[in-house]
C-alpha cells in the first residue's frame, strides 16, 4: 500500500516559516506584503478558490485585497484595473482567477500584470525567464508539487518522468521544472499514441488533465510515485483527482490524495512567491 503524500501538512510546515518571515518584514521594514486577486463573474469553482487563498493569506498575516466583477465587465475595465495595481506600493502580487469571461482575452490580462507582481508566473517574460532557468518566480502548483517530492525525499535526480496534460499552469512548466531537475521527462495529452505503454515506464508520474479517475493500476509501474493534480467534482459533491485512488495506491510507492495533496501547495506556494515579491521590491528600493 503506497505510502500518503500529505500536502497539508507539508504546507503547513511552509506556512509556519511563512508567517516568521512577514512579521519580520513588517518588524523591520515597516511593510506588510499584499495580494490582489481579481475575480470576474460568480463561477462557484472560482469562488472557492479565491476564498481558500484569502483564508491563507490572513492565516500568515498577508494582507488581502479581493477585486469581485460581474459578469459583463469590459475588458478595458479590468485592464484599467490591473494598471492601478501595478502602480500600488501595497500590492505585490496580483493574481487574475481563470478562466475569464469570452468578451475577455486572457492573453492580454495576464501579459498586462506587471512581471515583478506576477506571482502566478504566467506572464510570457517570467516563463520565458524559466525556461532559461533565471527565475524569481515559479508557477504555484509546479513547484508545490517539486516541493513535495522534496519534503519526502523522493529522488528526481535521473528518474523516468510522464506528466500528462500540457497545459501552460501545469504540465508545461512541471516538464520544465523536472527536466531542470534533472528527471528524464515525457509529456503527454490528448495526441499521445500508447500513453499507457508510457506511463508504465515511469517513476514518477504526474497527472493534471481534468478526467476523473483517468490513470489505473494498469497504467502504472510497482513502486511508481504518483501525483495527482486533477480535481474533479462528481454529482454527489464528492471531489475525486485524475488518479483511480484505490486501485493506484495499491500498486504505487507513494500517492497524493484529492483533496489534501497538490491543493494545499498551489496556495502555499503562492504565498511565498507574494513575499518573495515584496523583499524584491523592497531591495529595488534600497
Ligand atoms: P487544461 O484543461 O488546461 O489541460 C488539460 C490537459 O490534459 C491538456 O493538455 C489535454 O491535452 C490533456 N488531456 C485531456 N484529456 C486527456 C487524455 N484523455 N489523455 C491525455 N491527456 C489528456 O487543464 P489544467 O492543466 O488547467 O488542469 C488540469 C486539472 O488540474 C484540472 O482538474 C484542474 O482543476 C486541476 N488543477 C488543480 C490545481 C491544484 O492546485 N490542485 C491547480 C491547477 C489545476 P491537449 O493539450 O491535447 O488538449
Amino acid at each position: 500500500m503506497a505510502e500518503i503524500i500529505n500536502g497539508k501538512i507539508v504546507s503547513e510546515k511552509i506556512r509556519a516559516d511563512i508567517r516568521c518571515e512577514v512579521q519580520k518584514l513588517k518588524a523591520t521594514a515597516g511593510i506588510i506584503p499584499g495580494l490582489a486577486v481579481i475575480v470576474v463573474g460568480g463561477d462557484p469553482a472560482s469562488a472557492v478558490y479565491v476564498r481558500n487563498k484569502h483564508k491563507a493569506c490572513l492565516d500568515v498575516g498577508i494582507e488581502s485585497y479581493q477585486i469581485q466583477y460581474p459578469d459583463g465587465i469590459s475588458e478595458e475595465e479590468l485592464l484599467r484595473k490591473i494598471d492601478e495595481l501595478n502602480l500600488d506600493d501595497r500590492v505585490n502580487g496580483i493574481l487574475v482567477q481563470l478562466p475569464l469571461p469570452d468578451n475577455i482575452s486572457e492573453k492580454r490580462v495576464i501579459e498586462r500584470i506587471s512581471p515583478e507582481k506576477d506571482v502566478d508566473a504566467f506572464h510570457p517574460i517570467n516563463v520565458g525567464r524559466i525556461t532559461v532557468g533565471n527565475y524569481d518566480f515559479l508557477p504555484c502548483t509546479p513547484a508545490g508539487i517539486i516541493s513535495l517530492l522534496d519534503y519526502y525525499g523522493i529522488e528526481i535526480c535521473g528518474k523516468r518522468c510522464v506528466v500528462i496534460g500540457r497545459s501552460n499552469i501545469v504540465g508545461k512548466p512541471m516538464a520544465l521544472l523536472m527536466t531542470e531537475r534533472n528527471a528524464t521527462v515525457t509529456l503527454c495529452h490528448s495526441r499521445t499514441l500508447n500513453l499507457d505503454a508510457i506511463c508504465r515506464e515511469a517513476d514518477i508520474i504526474i497527472v493534471a488533465i481534468g478526467k476523473a479517475e483517468f490513470l489505473r493500476a494498469d497504467m502504472v509501474k510497482d513502486g511508481a510515485v504518483v501525483i495527482d493534480v486533477g480535481i474533479n467534482r462528481m454529482e454527489n459533491g464528492k471531489l475525486v483527482g485524475d488518479v483511480a485512488f484505490d486501485e493506484v495506491s495499491a500498486k504505487a510507492s507513494m500517492i497524493t490524495p484529492v483533496p489534501g495533496g497538490v491543493g494545499p501547495m498551489t496556495i502555499t506556494t503562492l504565498l511565498k512567491n507574494t513575499l518573495l515579491a515584496a523583499k524584491l521590491h523592497i531591495m529595488g528600493h534600497i
